[in-house]
């Protein structure tokens, strides 16, 4: 059952470098895995252990499905150990337990991998406690580091290893993800809008403000479409309750901006010009509220000119 793991696709310069590292037998003895969570990290790190103990390799993917790959996946192999936060850190006895295992030879063969999860959760004694068993590397022993916080892993520990950086996931695949998780399609394609992390996004799709924030957003981008007068009126009314920090009031604009642009694929699909170029225009002074927000300029302001801006037509009509 050959199967070609899915951070192949995510990761494409990582699981290249690995798979050509492994062919050769050219792996360092250190590696330090870096970026956001859900970009692959545990998976590649499976993987590679999978490529060192797989007894029946197929076209250089491990089987998946030999004793040595299956005891892996379910994390009871005993020459691959995997060590996690105990609670908020990883303590300096969980490192030493490893140096223990780790001095006694394979006990099924010559190679040993261990895999150091949130390193950077690591305390000082923890760390120089590693840093001394990464600077005797002993033959057919690999470490692997992973990492969401590159800058808390202190430099000595770095320069021990090969740090090799996973892109954080294209709007699509973190979209997949987020739906993977429960969020709605509709959110989930908004949170892909606010940030392209998935932490990030996790995180502020289980805050609760989000859901305000969404739902205020939906009623004004409503006024602002039908060029209604109440869009004005609602700035004070409700935006200014909900968006008080100056990062909420930024994400208030990124979330007004991606229904505008739902709302213009929708017109481009139906074909109208007249319409499509009102809705670029509106866009245009969406991306310039942002610039003054940036600038500045408050976010009542800011939100009330755009509201005076796009209802101008309606406003001259009832004069
Ligand atoms: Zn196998």
């Amino acid at each position: 059952m050959e199967q070609i793991p899915a951070f192949f696709k995510t990761q494409p310069l990582v699981s290249a470098l690995l798979l050509k590292s492994v062919k050769h037998g050219r792996l360092a003895h250190a590696y330090l895995f870096e970026g956001d969570r859900g970009t692959g990290k545990d998976q590649a790190a499976l993987w590679l252990a999978k490529e060192i103990f797989c007894q029946q390799k197929i076209n250089d993917q491990p089987c998946n499905v030999c004793n040595n790959c299956t005891r892996i996946d379910e994390g009871i192999h005993p020459d691959v150990l995997v060590v996690e936060p105990d609670g908020q850190t990883i303590k300096v006895d969980q490192i030493r337990e490893l140096q223990t295992e780790f001095s006694k030879s394979g006990f099924e063969g010559q190679h040993k991998v261990f895999i150091l999860k949130d390193a950077e959760k690591m305390n000082l004694s923890a760390a120089n406690s590693l840093l001394k068993f990464l600077e005797e590397p002993a033959g057919g022993f690999l470490a692997i580091l992973e990492t969401t916080a590159l800058a808390r892993i202190l430099p000595t520990i770095q320069s021990r290893c090969q740090i090799l950086h996973f892109q954080s996931l294209s709007k699509k695949v973190l979209q997949e993800k987020l739906q993977a998780q429960g969020i709605g399609k509709q959110s989930a394609a908004l949170l892909t809008d606010l940030t392209n992390s998935y932490d990030k996004a996790v995180e502020i799709s289980q805050d609760e403000w989000f859901n305000e924030a969404k739902e205020s957003m939906t009623q004004w981008f409503n006024y602002l479409k039908n060029r209604d007068l109440q869009s004005f009126i609602y700035v004070q009314k409700k935006l200014l309750t909900i968006f008080k920090e100056k990062n909420q009031q930024q994400q208030g604009l990124s979330i007004l901006l991606h229904f505008y642009q739902g709302y213009l694929k929708e017109a481009v699909k139906q074909g109208l010009p007249q319409k499509i170029a009102d809705i670029n225009q509106q866009i245009q002074l969406i991306l310039t509220a942002e610039q003054k927000l940036g600038a500045n300029v408050s976010f009542q302001n800011v939100c009330e000119q755009l509201a005076l801006k796009i209802t101008a037509e309606t406003l001259k009509k009832n004069l």
